[in-house]
């Protein structure tokens, strides 16, 4: 829920009973849409440049989304052996598809966004976000994830990252067994998926369910990665890895070849994103995770 007051943007977590603001610059509120899919806005903030806001969700922002977008793919990818095959679902903004994108292994990225609009506001307010766009490894599609990983051929897909919205709407079904069981077929034998997990202090009941689904559709270990991401309630964000074999480690020399282009991710941050705390180990374990 967005409140609307004069020379701040506000999202308000009515369930969770926070808020989060951000003062607007000279912009102020830039675009507004209803898509066949969700509401669309965009802000010019003081603080934070360009945000992208979803049916009244900060979604992405200038300033902070490197955190999230690099979190959500470096990772995932440093553990699987040889990434060839990547597949974004959502990512509608385009900054994790460009993450994917500089590693060399990669040959394939598909981006399955089901509303084109996004990716078309990114390429306007964000267009340091799509500068991969173009890379032709990439292949952006406007399709619902749904059902394109229902019929992706089996083994045809290394890794697969979920960057969805919150399990409502379009991105309810995404969250769910079913899911999860497309999604290990398609996956190949080190096959290994991320999902956008919420936070690790205000949303672990999700998260567990997460984990159970997960597990219940059959990956060996799911294994949080947490990071923070100060527009996204609490501040603090996570993603959560399922493997189709166990965990192991993951190749420290994967992002060598282009370090420089990182501003959150290196080596001991994602041995550092691994460590769970006592409190969350607890939750996790009491609600059957
Ligand atoms: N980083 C953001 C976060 O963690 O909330 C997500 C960014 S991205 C904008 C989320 C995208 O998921 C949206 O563009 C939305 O359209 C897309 N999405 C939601 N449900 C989907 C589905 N079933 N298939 C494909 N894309 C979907």
């Amino acid at each position: 829920m967005v409140a609307r007051d004069s020379g701040w943007f506000t999202e308000l977590d009515e369930r969770g009973g926070t808020g989060f603001s951000l003062r607007l610059g000279s912009g102020g509120h830039v675009h507004s849409e209803q898509t066949p899919f969700q509401r669309i806005d965009i802000y010019d903030t003081d603080s934070f440049g360009k945000l992208m806001v979803i049916d009244g969700c900060t979604m992405v922002s200038t300033r902070d989304n490197f955190l999230y977008h690099e979190m959500m793919s470096h990772p995932v990818l440093a553990h699987h052996p040889e990434p060839k095959t990547v597949v974004v679902i959502g990512g509608g903004d385009c900054g994790t598809l460009r993450e994917v994108l500089r590693h060399p292994t990669v040959e394939r990225a598909v981006q399955v966004e089901i509303d084109q609009r996004v990716t078309r506001l990114a390429e306007e307010h964000f267009p340091e976000l799509c500068e991969a766009n173009n890379d032709p490894r990439a292949e952006l599609l406007f399709d619902d994830g749904i059902a394109w990983m229902a019929n992706a051929p089996a083994g045809s897909v290394d890794v697969i990252i979920v960057d969805s919205t919150d399990p409502v709407g379009p991105a309810e079904g995404l969250f769910n067994k079913g899911f999860y069981q497309s999604c290990l077929r398609a996956l190949g034998d080190d096959g290994l998926l991320i999902q956008q997990s919420e936070s690790p202090l205000t949303h672990v009941q999700l998260m567990a369910d997460m984990h159970i689904a997960m597990r219940g559709a059959g990956f060996a270990t799911v294994t949080p990665i947490l990071f923070p991401q100060p527009i996204y309630p609490s501040g603090w964000w996570s993603g959560s890895i399922a493997s189709k074999a166990a965990l192991g480690g993951f190749r420290a020399d994967a992002t060598n070849g282009f370090a420089d282009a990182l501003q959150y991710y290196t080596p001991d941050m994602h041995r550092g994103a691994l460590v769970v705390p006592p409190y969350l180990r607890r939750q996790l374990g009491q609600a059957g995770a």
